[in-house]
This record gives C-alpha cells, sequence and structure tokens, in this order.
C-alpha cells in the first residue's frame, strides 16, 4: 500500500576542517609556537581586537598589518554556568565558561575559567592565562584562565601552604571613641571604663579599654590575614597581662606554631603589645583554614 514518505530527525558527528583564515592563522600560530596572544589595532578607531579580525568591525579598515601583543592578564566581563554534557565540550561539566577582556582589549575572549568556586564566581573578577602543556593548535593552547594571585591571597592559605612560623599582624590606636563604642556594643558600661573621676580610684588611675576591644584586633589577623579569608575559628584563649589606656596603640599577632594534620586544623600563638613594646595580652587560637580551591 502506498503511503506518504515519513521524515525521520537525526544528528550526525561530522569531523571538519576549516582554514582559520589569515589573521586567524597568525593568532593561532604565535599562540602554539610563542606562547603570545595576539590582536590587532584599528589605526582610525583606536581599537583592539581579540581574537583579531582582518577588517575593523567599526570603519572597516583593513587591520592585517598592526598587530599588537596582549598581556596574559584580563578581566571578567560576562560568564555563564555550563552544566549540561556533550562528547564536544574540551572539559566535564559543571564549568565557568567567561568573557574575559586581556588588559588593554576592547573586545572579549571566550575562554574556560578554573580555580575559583562557582559559587565565587564573579564578574570584574582578575584573571590570567594558564598555556596549555601539549598544543593543539586551537584556542585550547590556552588551557584555561584562572583568578590571579591577588584573588587567592583574598581566600586565604589553605592548611597545606601554611607553615611553622608564618605570622601576620593587625595594629590599631584604641580611641576614646572606640571605647564608648565597645561599651555600647557589648552593653558593659563599667564606670571603669566611662568615668574617669571613679577611674582615678581604682589601682589603675585612669580609665582603661575593656579587655574585649584590644582582644578582637586578633580577628582581622584570623579571618583577613593568616590564615585569611575563610578561615573558621575554633577557639581563642587569652590570658590578660597589662591594661590598655586610651590612646594605647595595640598590635595583635598570630604565628603559626602547629598543624594538626588528622584534622587540618591549624593552632596559633597570639600576642598582643603596645606601642612599648609591652605585652598586653597573649594566647592562642585554633582555627580551621580554608578549604583549597578546586582545579
Ligand atoms: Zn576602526
Amino acid at each position: 500500500m502506498q503511503s506518504d514518505c515519513f521524515v525521520v530527525e537525526g544528528k550526525l558527528a561530522l569531523p571538519y576542517q576549516y582554514f582559520a583564515g589569515k589573521t586567524g592563522s597568525r593568532f593561532l600560530i604565535a599562540l602554539r609556537d610563542e606562547k603570545k596572544i595576539m590582536g590587532v589595532k584599528c589605526p582610525t578607531c583606536d581599537k583592539v581586537f581579540v581574537p583579531p579580525r582582518s577588517t575593523c568591525e567599526k570603519c572597516f579598515t583593513l587591520l592585517t598589518d598592526n598587530w599588537v601583543e596582549l598581556k596574559p592578564f584580563g578581566t571578567v566581563t560576562n560568564f555563564t554556568i555550563i552544566r549540561y554534557g556533550e562528547p564536544y565540550q574540551p572539559i566535564k561539566p559543571p564549568y565557568i565558561l567567561a568573557q574575559i577582556r586581556l588588559d588593554g582589549a576592547d573586545t572579549p575572549l571566550t575562554h574556560i575559567v578554573k580555580g575559583i568556586p562557582i559559587s565565587q564566581m564573579k564578574t570584574g573578577l582578575k584573571v590570567k592565562a594558564v598555556f596549555a602543556k601539549k598544543t593543539t593548535s586551537t584556542i585550547m593552547d590556552i588551557d584555561h584562565f584562572r583568578p590571579d594571585e591577588k584573588f587567592k591571597m583574598e581566600l586565604g592559605y589553605t592548611f597545606d601552604e601554611l607553615e611553622i612560623g608564618m605570622s601576620a599582624s593587625f595594629t590599631k590606636t584604641i580611641s576614646e571613641t572606640d571605647v564608648y563604642l565597645f561599651a555600647g556594643i557589648s552593653g558593659d558600661f563599667n564606670p571603669m571604663h566611662l568615668n574617669e573621676e571613679f577611674a582615678k580610684k581604682t589601682p589603675f588611675g585612669t580609665r582603661i579599654a575593656h579587655g574585649a576591644l584590644p582582644q578582637c584586633l586578633i580577628a582581622p589577623v584570623l579571618g583577613m590575614k593568616l590564615p585569611g579569608l575563610g578561615t573558621v575559628a575554633l577557639e581563642i584563649n587569652t590570658r590578660f597581662r597589662a591594661p590598655t589606656y586610651f590612646g594605647d596603640t595595640i598590635t595583635a599577632t598570630g604565628e603559626i606554631i602547629e598543624k594538626i594534620e588528622k584534622k587540618r586544623w591549624v593552632r596559633m600563638a597570639l600576642s598582643w603589645t603596645n606601642q612599648k613594646g609591652e605585652l598586653v595580652a597573649e594566647g592562642s587560637a585554633l582555627v580551621f583554614p580554608p578549604a583549597p580551591l578546586p582545579e
């Protein structure tokens, strides 16, 4: 019996080649042979195109003789998270695909960003190119981009990066305003901190700061410097040695003294000194440094 032709939809995996063009070829060869990222600059518009193109998209000037080299540093201008998997993808999802404007360029280059948790990815992130160990003569000769060192420092030192003897400090002058604000924050309106006439009768002879005020200056050390952002404080012990007077400049210091491999915790020796070098307090802390960044 005769019936209509029936159309079956299908998909082909089709290997193919294409000529990269004069401009594209030079870009890929410089990337492969010299690990250089080349762009072209329009002399009329003063715009730098990366990846390069043979004519300016604005004024149609021929650009093939106006090569400029870009440094492998740039800024993420836009990004998306790839969560579906397809055989043609260069890496396994999920991964970050970003538009990166290299320093000195006016157009973005699309590439993969690694070395940052997806949840922390943001536009404006400074990144640097990591070149592939083995060439494929494609844009994948740049293996990926990753956050530059500044960002790594922001996230703090991981357990493996910390070494015994590393130390960091934070210094601040304790003003009368600090003491009044701290009284309000803590609810501790003890007259020895707020009433000079009362304080004259105490062993100190004048007002002193709340002990917890200089003590809390260790927080920016642990949380923002060593180990740094991402650190969880588990324990802080303090023994007070001397009062902090109004106007004293206190330096809080933390030093790594023990790495507890089993828990991946770190023990730190703490000290607080004033501008005369006198020990105001000493103690110890147990902290959980930030987890390593995923590759
Ligand atoms: Zn132009």
